[in-house]
């Protein structure tokens, strides 16, 4: 900022005396904004300051109006501002409002993490739900949950067991809320249940399993996207699933959950598909966690998936 400023000081004093720099000063001293700020500030400039200031005065109109235009300013993204500094004139350079929406959205989006989810999930807006009379009510649950969660972040709140069939707005919804959160300042983390159970499988060889499933059980608000879609091992429930949830009700995490099956169907057609004997007591413990974390909620609709 300064090689702009400076250069600028230069060509004036060079040119003091013509005509052209007379004119191009009788403008700027014109300008509404310009004159404010001198009235505002007149206890604290003076004639030799206000001339010696002549420079700053003239690249902030100059900067102001390229950026009226749309045309590129010297420091795009940034508008000018009169300030005083030194008990002179200066021009500080403030991002503009599309600069503050651009930066507000991009941390927005740091507060959800995604795992494996679809990229429907990023652009998903409760205020875009479509609210047909059966899905009505699980954005009604969806609402009460944000209010009363971020009325007092610090208590325990219940999640919501989002179940009904394929292409209702399951993950939708769970986006949504997430993205909700997060424009109120809330972290959230997305799991594509069925994909990470592949990728925790995976990491059993590069020895970073806690690694990663440390971060998932310890996100502050967690939602598992599709569990039951795919067949469990014995490993993925007990090493991973069962740890997650008992972390979560022991700490009070919100946690939420989508499905294709109902609880009841999960308990009976996803976590007891094992032929150990264990597997019907493991199931039940599970299902507790799940019953203790989430409120069940079904979504009936026709299959919004395109094709
Ligand atoms: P599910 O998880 O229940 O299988 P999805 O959330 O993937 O369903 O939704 C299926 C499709 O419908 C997606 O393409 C999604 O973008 C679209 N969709 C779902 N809910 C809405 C909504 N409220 N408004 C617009 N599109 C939606
Ligand atoms: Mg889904």
């Amino acid at each position: 900022m300064d090689n702009i400023s400076e250069s600028m000081k230069q060509w004036m004093d060079r040119n003091k005396q013509t005509e052209h720099y007379r004119q191009l000063m009788g403008e700027v001293y014109k300008n509404p904004d310009v004159l404010k700020f001198i009235s505002d500030h007149k206890s604290e400039l003076d004639e030799a300051h206000i001339d010696r200031s002549a420079a700053k005065l003239y690249e902030y109109v100059t900067e102001k109006q390229k950026l009226e235009r749309g045309e590129t300013t010297f420091a795009p993204g940034y508008k000018p501002e009169l300030v005083i500094s030194n008990h002179l004139v200066d021009v500080a350079y403030t991002p503009t409002e599309e600069t503050l929406e651009r930066q507000r959205v991009k941390s927005e989006k740091r507060r959800v993490k995604s795992i494996s989810m679809p990229k429907l999930v990023q652009t998903a807006n409760l205020s875009e739900f479509d609210k047909d009379q059966n899905r009505v009510s699980a954005l009604r649950e969806a609402m009460t949950f944000i209010s009363n969660f971020e009325a007092s972040p610090k208590k325990y709140h219940q999640g919501l067991y989002l179940y009904g069939s394929f292409g209702v707005g399951k993950t939708y919804l769970l986006g949504a809320i997430a993205n909700q959160l997060a424009h109120d300042g809330f972290n959230t983390t997305l799991v594509h249940f069925p994909s990470f159970a592949v990728e925790m499988k995976n990491s059993i060889s590069t020895n970073n399993v806690s690694e990663k499933l440390e971060a998932v059980k310890r996100s502050k608000i967690l939602m598992l996207d599709d569990i039951g879609a795919d067949t469990v091992s014995d490993w993925i429930r007990d090493e991973v699933l069962a740890v997650i949830l008992e972390y979560r009700m022991q700490e009070e995490l919100p946690t939420f959950f989508s499905s294709n099956l109902s609880m009841e169907r999960l308990e009976k057609e996803y976590l007891t598909v094992s032929k150990k004997s264990e597997a019907p007591l493991k199931a039940k413990r599970i299902m507790q966690r799940v019953r203790f974390l989430s409120k069940q909620i079904e979504m009936i609709g026709e299959n919004r998936r395109p094709n």
